[in-house]
């Protein structure tokens, strides 16, 4: 080897030498984000491996069998029994808050805000509950639509090393700050019953994920702009990346699964 190669390969060699310098904070994931397909509204469709993980499914088109569903709480577009029954097979494991847990049949498994599943349901996925609760948004009557005492949710999964928060339904909280740094975080943004797109925005700063995603917006309530204005909001405050993703993308295709502009 002469000296020129030698010099050459050492270059090359040089970002994976222990001593160069750590990768850039707001790098984008790895793996994990490639096998995160939004279905609409809240629900997601999370691949890894073999093994299809579901939250919130409501009204999903198609896509594979789940080997785990998770639902964050009872409201009819993130607790939809026909999308559980439509995806689930006798095998699959179903992970919800209690009220919704006694509701279902099967392999189920309630968990409360703080607690983690100390067996993998999914091999190499851990899952743990956060709280997700209204701090200002509220009915007629003044009760918050997702009061903290109901015990609803939101999670993180720990796929592989890599994490994903799922906020639920949910105002800006202080229990937030425990998923700090997370790889992944999905975000409601419609208002009205959850956090503003102003808001959500607030959440990107406190949590600082490498990659924000909008949801809960482009069914009943949420809009492209209320997507496009949280977007606007986290660029304005902190470097977060912003991703929109479309959910007519299915498992199937080899189409683009989401679009920047
Ligand atoms: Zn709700
Ligand atoms: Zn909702």
């Amino acid at each position: 080897m002469d000296r020129i190669g030698g010099t050459a390969r050492t270059i090359l060699a040089a970002p994976s030498a222990p001593d160069a310098p750590a990768p850039q904070a707001n790098m984008l994931p790895g793996v994990l984000i490639d096998g995160v397909q939004w279905t609409g509204h809240s629900g997601f469709r999370v691949t890894v491996g073999r093994a299809t993980i579901y939250i919130d499914p409501y009204r999903v088109e198609a896509g594979p069998a789940a080997d785990l569903i998770l639902i964050t709480h009872g409201h009819y577009d993130h607790f939809s029994p026909r999308d559980i029954e439509r995806l689930a097979h006798p095998g699959t494991k179903l992970v919800a808050p209690a009220a919704v847990a006694e509701r279902l049949a099967g392999d189920v498994t309630s968990i409360a805000p703080g607690e983690a599943l100390e067996e993998d349901l999914v091999r190499g996925v851990g899952v743990r509950a956060l709280a997700a609760y209204n701090t200002s948004k509220r009915d007629a009557a003044g009760d918050p639509f997702h009061a903290r005492e109901a015990g609803w949710l939101g999670y993180e999964l720990n796929v592989l090393g890599e994490r994903l928060y799922h906020s639920g339904d949910t105002d800006v909280i202080p229990e937030m700050d425990g998923v700090a740094g997370v790889d992944v975080a999905l975000l409601p943004v419609s208002g009205v019953y959850v956090m503003t797109a102003a808001e959500a925005a607030e959440a990107a700063r406190r949590i600082a994920p490498r990659l924000a995603v909008p949801m809960h917006w482009g069914h009943h309530i949420g809009t492209r702009a209320d997507a496009l204005a949280f977007r606007r909001g986290v660029e304005r405050s902190c470097g977060v990346e912003v991703r929109l993703m479309s959910p007519r993308a299915d498992a199937g295709r080899s189409a683009p699964l989401y679009f920047r502009k």
